[in-house]
């Protein structure tokens, strides 16, 4: 939990609030000081295919927040209370613009590996974000391609009609789209009909099931059935080990993500990482030793 001691106190205006509210009033002003101070950093997970050559197609960035005292703070952390006071949109920027920055290196390397950003509900109710999108991947000089943007089914909870147009934007400048954890959220089936997207990402509640339950089974197969009925990538998260790996391969699932293939790590040790693979269909030479 968040809740532990301030470094200068609770703010003054906070006395009187109960515990959690005045640790929300102190994550706020510290999570306000920690953008300023650029203290929000990336950690890459890639994404492989599901085969035995196992070629990376991209990486996705995970922020963190490197704080000067609690250390690495996760965004389970702090994007929800983030979210719930107009921080999100902040956040987001700095993301994007870390990610492209990254994606920018590892192109000049002679790694071209698309970075893919999670979107928040609120960004897709920005209506500048297309255009912000599109003045970063000018400022960094990425094709539309370099980037990915994930987003839940729960973007489309709340004014579905907009946050369609939107994705419809984005996919129109050529930005690959995924709708993350499919399957935990509602109406699943009713918005694949009309959601303008290239990639599922299955949830890993399903496929981290998928060798014991028969039942997780069912779903994980049949989803992979699914997304390539409706001409959809189909990527499996959450990916622990190898056996996993082969189930999902005889399903035909496409892509895949897990602590098995590899966990989230910072730009340098991805970058290390991505050294000596192939990264869809670009060979990638092996740094001298
Ligand atoms: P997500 O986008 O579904 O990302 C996958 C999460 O599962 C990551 O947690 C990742 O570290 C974890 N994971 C990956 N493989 C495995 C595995 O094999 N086993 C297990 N147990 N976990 C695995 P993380 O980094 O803590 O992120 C949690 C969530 O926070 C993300 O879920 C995403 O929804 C959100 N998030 C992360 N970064 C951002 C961001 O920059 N912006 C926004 N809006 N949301 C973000
Ligand atoms: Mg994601
Ligand atoms: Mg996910
Ligand atoms: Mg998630």
């Amino acid at each position: 939990m968040y809740a532990a001691k301030a470094a200068h106190g609770p703010p003054v205006f906070a006395t009187g609030l109960d515990d959690h509210a005045r640790a929300r009033l102190t994550m706020l002003e510290e999570l306000r000081a920690g953008l300023e101070r650029a203290e929000l950093v990336l950690h890459y997970q890639p994404k492989v295919t599901v085969d035995a050559a196992a070629r990376v197609v991209g990486v996705e960035a995970l922020v963190r927040w490197q704080h000067p005292v609690r250390g690495l703070v996760y965004p389970d952390a702090f994007l929800y209370t983030a979210e719930s006071a107009d921080l999100m949109s902040r956040v987001t920027t700095v993301v994007l613009d870390l990610a492209c920055r990254q994606s920018r290196a590892w192109h000049d390397q002679g790694m071209p590996v698309p970075v893919a950003v999670n979107l928040s509900v609120s960004d897709l109710r920005d209506r500048t974000l297309p255009e912000q999108i599109g003045e970063l991947l000018r400022r960094y000089g990425l094709p539309p391609t370099a980037l990915e943007l994930e987003v839940t089914e729960s973007v489309l909870m709340t004014d579905a009609d907009d946050a369609l147009a939107q994705l419809g934007r984005l996919r129109d400048m050529g930005v690959r789209l995924a709708v993350d954890d499919y399957g935990t959220g509602y109406s699943s089936l009713s918005y694949l009909r009309v959601l303008p997207v290239d990639d599922l990402k299955l949830d890993r509640a399903f496929v981290s099931r998928c060798l014991g339950d028969p039942r997780s089974a069912a779903i994980v197969h049949s989803t992979v059935q699914l997304a390539h009925s409706l001409g959809m990538c189909i990527v499996a998260e959450g990916v622990e080990d190898a056996d996993t790996f082969e189930r999902l391969r005889e399903y035909g699932c496409d892509l895949a993500q897990g602590y098995g293939i590899a966990r989230p790590h910072d730009a340098g040790t991805t970058t290390a990482w991505l050294r000596g693979r192939e990264i869809a269909g670009v060979v990638v030479q092996r740094a001298a030793v």
